[in-house]
């Protein structure tokens, strides 16, 4: 505490500078001290209408605009801005204009409008870009690589935005994007990669502006110790940093570092100081919704790592209940978003036309976005791994065939879980459905870049490997299929070993779907019959199907 947070009281009428000046400060403090930036929101935004100096009160309206959003009132949050950008418009392009935006876009985020989120953070950008302000440019381009829900695609549309980094980009930004990609590498697993990272950011800001931020960062590094196995050294560090932050950071900061407290004890196997923890944040309540679920998610999944399967079943009810309820809330707060916008959509046609076009979000995170959102919003998904579904693969092959005239290649790995029936009748379906998500998630981690990776349904998935040719595809398969043999399956599978047959067709030149399909399916078929857990690759011709390079036996 200290200096930092003690203010003299401002006194008397504000010339326009002073109201600036206190603007920028409120939107400075957003998250450091978010009391006294309502306080000096709220001044400017008085002393603003009382001179009538509108670009005053409309900047005022951004900090009390981000504050709400914060607050989970996401439709007040948009009247705010609806009041904001009209009046910031007619100055042209601004760091105002750019952060209005991207906050309209993080709020039709948090309402799961992705589409009209991407869009407002290009507006975001684009402004920002023309207004010369590098930082809003970063912070646009940060929030719409975190649209992406899939961890691979969100590591790549950051590691993207980390390399659009200027040298004129804030530290903060750099700050930013490094915990952003540390945090993804995490998600994939990769200790060593978001250790770096942390070191990265920790040479940039001996003492960053927000504890919140100290409080991640500290926690990132924590997540990655206990991930390499070095479970009493992640935990000292989650708790000295906490300790740390404990009285300046907000209480909402210091949820979330328990919450990643209690995934550093899970992950270090400490499993009763995680229920307890866990408990003790469930039994305190929790504001923000999605981390509730995680919480109560993470209860039944402790629960039934104890052997307390009762207590876990009755967790996973809950959050269940809280999850409808959520989804509940979720659509009457987009319906509120949707009518504020609605309302403030001509005035965004005009400022489109203004801006021309300055910038485009990178191509990549472009690219991402789309086929992310497309899949997302067309029911194209399967719900229980996540995976895109039969559809999606059907749509996307299709698409290349048309585009295919020419002599490419594209293989096609087709795969079967092993007795997966066995599994269903040990443990029961609950189980079994674990297992496959788990199965998605194995793969989607394993899936070489430009792979599509689909569950056509059951215990069949599918890997659609463009430009790779029978040798690499057959090696790919059988690198999968390693994993999943050698995999440490979630503790209530038991003793059982779970392994997949694949069925690889590499076709070269003009492809049918179809019959690159049914190739698969004959090689799939020829792997069972030579035992199962093993690869088995085909080529397609125009004329006829011969075996590969041979098959790839157990190991
Ligand atoms: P193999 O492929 O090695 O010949 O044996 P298998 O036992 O895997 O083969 P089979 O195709 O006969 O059985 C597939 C089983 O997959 C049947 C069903 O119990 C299970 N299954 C299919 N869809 C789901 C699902 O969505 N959830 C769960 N838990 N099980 C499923
Ligand atoms: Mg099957
Ligand atoms: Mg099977």
């Amino acid at each position: 505490m200290g200096d930092e947070h003690s203010y003299a009281p401002i006194r008397g009428a504000l010339t326009r500078a002073e109201i600036d000046a206190l603007n920028l400060q409120a939107w400075d403090l957003r998250n450091v001290d978010r009391e006294r930036a309502v306080e000096l929101a709220r001044l400017t935004a008085r002393s603003a209408t009382a001179i009538g100096y509108q670009r005053g009160a409309a900047q005022a309206r951004v900090s009390q605009s981000v504050i709400a959003r914060h607050e989970e009132q996401s439709d007040r949050a948009l009247e705010l801005l609806g009041e904001a950008i009209p009046a910031l418009e007619p100055d042209g392009p601004s760091r105002w204009l750019a952060w209005s935006h991207t906050l309209v876009g993080g709020i039709c985020a948090d309402v799961g409008e992705l589409e009209r989120a991407r869009h407002h953070y290009l507006l975001g950008q684009d402004i920002g870009a023309a207004s010369n302000d590098v930082d809003s440019v970063d912070a646009a381009r940060l929030e719409a690589a975190q649209l992406l829900e899939d961890p691979g695609q969100r590591l790549a549309a950051l590691t993207a935005a980390e390399g659009a980094l200027s040298p004129d980009s804030s530290d903060r930004s750099r700050w930013r994007v490094l915990l952003a990609v540390a945090d993804a590498l995490l998600l994939l697993e990769r200790p060593h990669e978001a250790l770096e990272r942390v070191e990265q950011a920790k040479t940039l800001l001996p003492r960053p502006l927000s504890p919140g931020v100290r409080l991640s960062a500290g926690l990132v590094e924590s997540r990655a110790r206990a991930l390499l196995g070095q479970g009493d050294l992640a935990l000292e560090l989650a708790q000295e940093t906490m300790a740390a932050e404990s009285e300046t950071a907000s209480s909402a900061d210091l949820s979330e570092a328990s919450l990643r407290l209690a995934e550093v004890y899970q992950a270090a196997d400490r499993l009763h100081e995680a229920l307890d923890l866990l408990t003790l944040l469930d039994e305190r309540g929790e504001h923000w919704p999605t981390r509730a679920l995680e919480v109560s998610a993470r209860l039944a999944a402790v629960r039934a790592a104890l052997g307390d399967y009762e207590g876990a079943y009755a967790a996973l009810r809950r959050h269940h209940r809280q999850r409808a309820a959520h989804e509940a809330a979720q659509t009457k707060r987009r319906v509120a978003v949707l009518e504020v916008l609605y309302r403030t959509r001509e005035a965004e046609g005009e400022m489109r036309a203004q801006v021309s076009l300055a910038t485009e979000l990178d191509s990549t995170i472009t690219q991402l976005v789309e086929s992310n959102s497309s899949a997302k919003e067309s029911a194209l998904r399967d719900e229980l791994t996540g995976l895109v579904n039969r559809r999606f693969l059907n749509d996307q092959l299709d698409q290349l065939a048309a585009r295919l005239g020419g002599p490419s290649t594209i293989s096609l790995a087709l795969l079967d879980l092993d007795h997966f029936k066995a599994v269903n009748d040990q443990h029961g379906h609950l189980v079994g459905d674990l297992a496959l998500r788990e199965v998605g998630l194995l793969m989607t981690r394993w899936a070489p870049p430009g792979a599509t990776t689909a569950r056509l349904g059951g215990e069949e998935f599918v890997a659609l490997l463009p430009g790779m040719g029978a040798e690499d595809a057959r090696l790919a398969a059988d690198d999968l299929r390693r994993t999943l043999a050698h995999h440490r399956w979630p503790p209530e599978l038991g003793a059982s070993r779970l392994t997949a047959s694949i069925g690889v067709a590499t076709v070269t030149g003009p492809l049918d779907p179809a019959r690159l399909m049914r190739r698969a399916d004959d090689a799939l078929y020829a792997a069972k019959e030579r035992g199962r857990n093993r690869v088995v690759g085909v080529q397609v011709s125009a004329h006829n199907t011969h075996p590969a390079e041979g098959s790839t036996t157990a190991s």
